[in-house]
């Protein structure tokens, strides 16, 4: 019997490329194979003790039912006023949204702001879901190339220049998820000051906000003037920050109708974000001495872990490395050994056993993805893999 086909959706999306590589590392360490991943995205830590408890606590206390669809109130309300004190101008609860992940949170927000036909303009490299994102929308995603010459940061001219009257949006994600670069406050206000001329959305991606480097510090478009605000859809989580992936627990924070609009779709889709989840959240804004104490321990190892896979990187003949900033990643350049991106972390994974994600993924031939949240052992016997490896290609 033949079925109906798939709807045009699930036939036009991609599954998610840095998820994929993830899932084939476990399934290869489960076999039995030493292979040192490089792919997803995860922290390697566990999620600070302090956060686990209040979780567990409202758990046996029998916070197990549906919560309010954008979240518990305590949680929403330490939220906004943490933003406030950020300078985010008179926002408060209401603008606030707990979503069961960062990635719901940008969806959502998608979803809540863009039409059939709107283009979205997206730099390039970018986070493998935010096109797809912007397609099931049955929006238009329209790419700004930036490559490693320019420290992956796209520049004033170029975003002029792809701004047409059909442009609905324009995605901001700094510190950025593959490349780790990092805008500097003056190079933000001025692209933000070209979307609030253009009278367009701004999503702004900052899930990778507490993970700077050599004295980086980050800035959020909605604290740059009250039209910013107005234009600025501020996205966030806990996962990358306090190492909480699998809790799925993101945050949104825009201006009230956009926040009442992502609130009424969350309530469609999947309605609260776990609640007792929601109460292990809420500890990291009532503990910020605690939560500090724990990020900084992340963000030393990190740092650590990224000015050893830098050097290393660029001590093997024919890799170049741009020395980013922020997140947990490098994007490494490897045209010079004339293989696709594709092929280079295929051969890489079957031939070494390195997982890595190959740049095309992320809307840029001919680099490579490699997230250092991992341990530093596993970033020694990476490199020197991976050294072994370009050695044996042609240059
Ligand atoms: N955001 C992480 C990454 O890029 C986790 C996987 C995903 O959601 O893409 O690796």
């Amino acid at each position: 019997m033949s079925t109906p086909s798939l709807s045009s959706w699930a036939r036009q999306v991609s599954p998610s490329p840095t998820l994929a590589v993830d899932a084939k590392a476990k399934a290869l360490k489960a076999a039995g194979k030493d292979v040192c991943g490089f792919g997803a995205g995860e922290p390697d830590f566990d999620t600070p003790q302090f956060v686990k408890d209040a979780c567990a606590k409202a758990l046996q206390a029998g916070q197990t039912k549906y919560a309010p669809t954008p979240g518990i109130p305590a949680l929403r309300k330490a939220i906004a006023e943490d933003y406030v004190r950020r300078g985010f101008v008179g926002m408060a609860e209401g603008n606030v949204v707990v979503s069961p992940g960062g990635k719901m949170s940008c969806y959502l927000a998608i979803l809540a702001t863009i039409s059939h036909g709107d283009e979205v303009i997206i730099p390039a490299p970018f986070w493998v879901s935010y096109p797809e994102m912007v397609k099931l929308a049955g929006g238009v995603p329209k790419f700004i190339q930036a490559e490693d010459t320019t420290g992956f940061k796209i520049t004033p001219a170029q975003l002029k220049a792809a701004l047409t009257p059909r442009t609905r949006m324009v995605v901001l994600n700094s510190p950025s998820n593959p490349t780790g670069a990092v805008y500097t406050r003056a190079e933000l206000t001025e692209l933000v000051a070209l979307c609030v001329q253009a009278n367009v959305w701004i999503l702004s991606d900052e899930i990778y906000e507490n993970l700077v480097y050599d004295g980086q510090t980050t800035c959020s478009p909605a604290t740059f003037s009250p039209e910013a605000a107005a234009l600025t859809i501020t996205v966030s989580g806990y996962a990358k920050s306090y190492s909480m992936t699998g809790w799925r627990l993101g945050t949104l924070i825009a201006s009230t109708p956009v926040a009442a609009a992502v609130a009424d779709l969350q309530s469609q889709i999947s309605s609260n974000a776990t609640t007792f989840a929601q109460f292990g959240a809420l500890a990291v804004h009532q503990h910020p001495d605690q939560a500090k104490a724990a990020l900084a321990e992340m963000a030393v190892a990190f740092d650590r872990r990224r000015l050893n896979l830098w050097k290393g990187l660029n001590a093997i003949p024919g890799l170049t490395c741009y020395r980013s900033q922020g997140a947990f990643y490098l994007f490494p350049n490897i045209r010079a050994f004339g293989l696709s991106s594709q092929e280079f972390s295929a051969r890489l994974l079957e031939e070494e056993l390195v997982a890595v994600v190959p740049g095309s993924a992320f809307g840029s031939e001919g680099y490579i993805r490699l997230s250092y949240a991992t341990s530093d052992e596993i970033i020694a016997k990476g490199l020197e893999r991976l050294a072994r490896f370009c050695a044996k290609l042609k240059r």
